[in-house]
């Protein structure tokens, strides 16, 4: 089992889901791999590498993510 912050998009299976923790104001959300492409990751990419390039839906802060399980 890789270690999800090393995982690339390949590594992720259908039903994983990635928490992501808004670092300005704590919120937190799930986001389904299926919806990752759609934000520009291709398959050799790290998960972790999505992070910055996510808008947080409660304070609108972008690339404030911070953490990711
Ligand atoms: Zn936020």
């Amino acid at each position: 089992m890789v270690p999800l912050y090393a995982a690339r998009m390949d590594d992720l299976k259908p039903g994983d889901l990635v928490l992501v923790e808004c670092g300005a104001c704590g919120h937190d959300g799930l986001i389904h791999p299926s919806a990752l492409p759609s934000l520009g990751l291709g398959p050799d990419e790290r998960v972790v590498d999505m992070a910055p390039r996510l808008r947080c839906r409660d304070c609108d802060a972008k690339g404030e993510g911070r953490r990711i399980d």
